[in-house]
């Protein structure tokens, strides 16, 4: 029998049952509403019988949800880590098999001994996959292994529902699951009774960004003079799991250079390689190439510089210009986040300046080129159009108009420059590729009124950048020499050029 001696029965998760998992709250920031929540979970395992004597009823199960990598696992071990009781931890998918009745007998075994080693936490990771909405009425289909594996998912789920409701004779385990699909989950699942708590685990803003980075630095060695709080504001949308990794990743850079200590530059190379790829060499732009890539990006640049410098704009200052090619990119701008307050109340001058930027690339290959423009600032006018045609349309921000006709069935992608509002309402930036509807059966009017948007804000980024021909002749050279350059560099040379400069100082 080739099934013999092997005991599908016994969960696997008696190979992670730990006597601690070790992990503490102080393990975990960024989530400090769901912490503060899960305080009482760990009140109630340390003192299971206080709780009865006081007649409370004990906490049922708790549903964590929220993306991947924002610390649902993390903190599900530290409710047991500071209470000190055993953890079983299980994926739903691991209960997920074709073998009829093995998925049932697993969950009675993971409940079973945890009830004998109570107080105890048991965990189920992604339980969308075994708790999936159920078809109702068990639809035959012609597929045996599909009627046989949606009948052995839901004769588990039956069983997950029943030992959830016996719970109140096994006092003292606390049952957490967590997923990111809520919207998957079974209705019976989530009726008061069953998870009598929904906790929201959101991915952390800048503040909780800095101090998941403070804990992950301290297990590394990290220099004094790296500044985490610019990652933290800079690094809009990144999870603690990709936190975590870049903290990894920067210590990797810094033994393969032969540091001491994890520097500035380990970090921002660990920040490159997770958002761009590694350098690549091997790949040469030609001198022509080069030059084009340099103008276009310090056009960029030095467009939002500028701005600020003479006309207060609130735009993002360049961090740093590279020109060395990486992963997909032959180039790189890194921008400095303003503060969240800055996007939130985001007017139409400062969309309007932003247009601007955008266009920087292109008045600066026509200031140094002349009219004969290349491809290289193709992608920033892509954005530009986009971002023109968002400010009279969707955000209506000059006369009020409407878009006719239905969107086009087809999606394109494009890029997406600023802000934007996710679902929650909670901001954050994306300056990279998403999917976006674009509407190209929009009215001609409006076409023409976008155009219009365009040719004007070009013109005065284009004097503009005329103004600073010295500056930016400079600054091209700088990167053109040094394959890199910084924000403070860009400032010092503005300073050294001011407007009208004859570029015969240069020389
Ligand atoms: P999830 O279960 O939500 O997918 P995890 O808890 O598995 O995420 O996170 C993976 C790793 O990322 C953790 O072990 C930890 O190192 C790091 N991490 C994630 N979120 C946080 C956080 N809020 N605070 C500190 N570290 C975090």
């Amino acid at each position: 029998d080739l099934w013999q001696g092997i005991d599908f029965s016994r969960s696997k998760a008696e190979a992670r049952v730990d006597g601690s998992t070790g992990v503490k709250f102080s393990d975990v920031a960024g989530i400090d509403e769901a912490v503060e929540e899960l305080q009482e979970l760990v009140r109630y395992l340390k003192n299971p019988e206080l709780f009865d004597k006081m007649g409370i009823k004990p906490p049922h199960g708790v549903l964590l949800e929220g993306p991947p990598g924002c610390g649902k696992t993390l903190v599900a071990k530290a409710i047991a880590g500071e209470a000190g009781v055993p953890f079983y931890q299980m994926a739903g998918s691991e209960f997920v098999e074709v073998l009829v009745g093995v998925g049932s007998a697993r969950i009675r075994d993971l409940f079973k001994r945890a009830k004998v080693n109570k107080p105890s936490v048991i965990f189920i990771d992604e339980i969308d996959a075994l708790a999936t909405r159920r078809q109702g009425i068990f639809k035959e289909s012609t597929d045996h292994l599909y009627n046989a594996a949606t009948q052995e998912r839901e004769t588990t789920l039956n069983q997950l529902l029943i030992e959830l409701d016996g719970f109140d004779t096994g006092k003292g385990v606390i049952f957490l699951a967590a997923t990111n699909r809520r919207d998957l989950l079974d209705p019976a699942l989530l009726r008061p009774g069953r998870f009598d708590r929904k906790i929201r685990i959101r991915p952390p803003a800048a503040k909780g960004r800095l101090e998941i980075l403070k804990i992950h630095a301290s297990k590394v060695k990290m220099s004094e003079s790296v500044d985490l709080s610019s990652y933290a504001q800079n690094l809009p949308g990144w999870t603690g799991a990709k936190l975590a990794q870049l903290v990894q990743e920067a210590a990797l850079v810094a033994v393969r250079k032969g540091h001491q200590s994890i520097l500035q530059s380990d970090m921002d190379d660990a920040v490159d390689r997770l958002t761009v790829g590694p350098k690549r060499v091997g790949i040469d732009l030609g001198h022509q190439g080069q030059c084009r890539r340099a103008t276009t990006e310090v056009g960029i640049a030095l467009t939002s510089h500028l701005l600020r410098r003479y006309e207060n704009a609130k735009v993002e200052p360049c961090d740093r210009i590279s020109i060395v090619p990486r992963g997909q990119t032959l180039s790189q701008l890194v921008f400095h986040r303003l503060d969240d307050e800055s996007y939130m109340f985001e007017r139409r001058p400062q969309l309007l300046h932003r247009l601007q930027v955008l266009l920087g690339g292109r008045a600066a290959e026509e200031v140094i080129y002349g009219r004969d423009t290349s491809r290289a600032s193709v992608d920033y006018l892509a954005d530009a159009s986009w971002l023109a045609r968002k400010i009279l349309t969707i955000w209506n921000l000059e006369n009020p108009m409407s878009i006719h006709g239905e969107p086009p069935p087809w999606r394109k992608k494009v890029k997406f420059v600023g802000p934007r509002l996710d679902f929650e309402g909670s901001l954050y930036d994306d300056y990279g590729l998403i999917e976006q509807p674009l509407n190209f059966n929009l009215d001609d009017e409006i076409v023409q009124r976008t155009e219009e948007l365009i040719r004007d804000m070009y013109e005065r980024t284009l004097s503009l950048l005329q103004r600073h021909h010295a500056g930016l002749l400079k600054t091209v050279k700088v990167l053109l020499e040094q394959k890199e350059i910084s924000g403070e560099e860009i400032e010092f040379i503005l300073d050294k050029y001011p407007p009208q400069t004859p570029i015969s100082l240069l020389l």
